[in-house]
């Protein structure tokens, strides 16, 4: 029964809308690296030592150390490709992925004219994916909340920037660690960002109170990722409903992260059946051992998701998407015929 349940999820369209490049990087394609730059080439076991973690901090550590690896813009090609391919095997037909613009720009003394040769080279494996694989793909710059407001600042500047040459930036988000730092800090780069035509993503409520999901929509955040603390706050799940706020859920990442006590207890199932827009996503599946196909299966089977439910899921994650209208309207019609 789970291989029919499993072959349906694969078969639907999916769009998935939060997923960090760097946590794609599996521990193998880290070795497939390191054999290119380094002397003494990490082992296999050196590499998984990365992913090892007990709680949120870790993960942050880990999360810098793979990207750490990362050092030509070929490196960058080779990740997001792999991606893509896992991407696609899924059954994902569309997605949004952050790239840790404040990271990159951290391993490499904010040198301004360090993103455009790694940018070229992940917009070559976008392309390929388009033209094989049939993904459409957008980028979101994001910045590391938890670094100073002017390193923010220069994400969010060349992402605007880009973005004329690049239509395929489409937006800026906030990522980091949200106990030492809110939103409210970033209230006039969001402004200006979104002046520049760019969406506003924001990960709020993950580590923190209902209070960081409501500051964040209080600079104008779009897209809420997480919000895992929503459900503490009647006024907050009544105002998402109400204005209709995508939040971009990510149930296996929190537990591995030692926020949420296991996928049964994430609030996923009461936001759904309380109206509000809720997509699956799996984060850094490389770090948290699942992926987007496992989630929507972990749906099912600890949370009673139904068929129809599930293409509930996935209709969401397309309405949720930073797409023109026609392609949403596109997809939606595909999920309604997939049986
Ligand atoms: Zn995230």
């Amino acid at each position: 029964m789970n291989t029919d349940i499993a072959d349906f999820i694969r078969r639907l369209p999916k769009a998935e809308l939060h997923l960090h490049l760097e946590g794609t990087i599996t521990p193998a394609t880290l070795v497939e690296l390191s054999a290119r730059q380094d002397r003494q080439p990490m082992t296999l076991a050196e590499a998984e030592s990365l992913y090892r973690f007990d709680d949120f901090t870790g993960f942050i550590e880990g999360f810098k150390a793979v990207t750490r690896r990362l050092i030509d813009p070929e490196d960058y090609e080779l990740v997001a490709w792999r991606m893509m391919e896992r991407l696609a095997a899924q059954g994902v037909v569309h997605a949004e992925v952050y790239i840790s613009v404040g990271v990159i720009y951290m391993w490499r003394n904010f040198d301004p004219r360090a993103l455009e040769p790694i940018f070229a080279d992940l917009e070559r494996a976008r392309e390929r994916a388009e033209r094989e694989l049939g993904l459409s793909l957008y980028w979101i710059f994001d910045a590391v909340r938890h670094f100073t407001v002017e390193e923010a600042a220069r994400v969010f500047r060349k992402a605007a920037k880009m973005r004329a040459v690049h239509p395929s930036i489409v937006g800026i988000g906030l990522g980091g660690d949200e106990r030492r730092t809110g939103s409210e800090p970033f209230r006039a780069l969001y402004g200006r960002a979104m002046n520049a035509g760019l969406r506003l993503t924001n990960h709020a409520g993950e580590t923190t109170g209902p209070e960081a999901i409501w500051e964040a929509l209080g600079i104008g955040s779009e897209r809420i990722g997480h919000a895992l603390s929503a459900i503490q706050d009647a006024k907050l799940l009544e105002e998402l409903k109400t204005r209709g706020i995508p939040l971009e859920l990510n149930p296996t990442s929190n537990v591995r992260t030692g926020v949420c006590p296991s996928f049964a207890e994430h609030p996923l199932r009461r936001y759904f059946d309380l109206g509000l827009l809720v997509t699956l996503n799996s984060d850094d599946p490389a770090f948290f051992g699942s992926d987007l196909l496992n989630e929507y299966l972990l749906a099912h089977t600890t949370q009673g998701f139904t068929r129809e439910e599930l293409r509930q899921l996935a209709r969401n994650s397309f309405r949720a998407s930073f797409l023109p209208d026609s392609a949403k309207s596109a997809w939606l019609a595909r999920i309604d015929s997939t049986e």
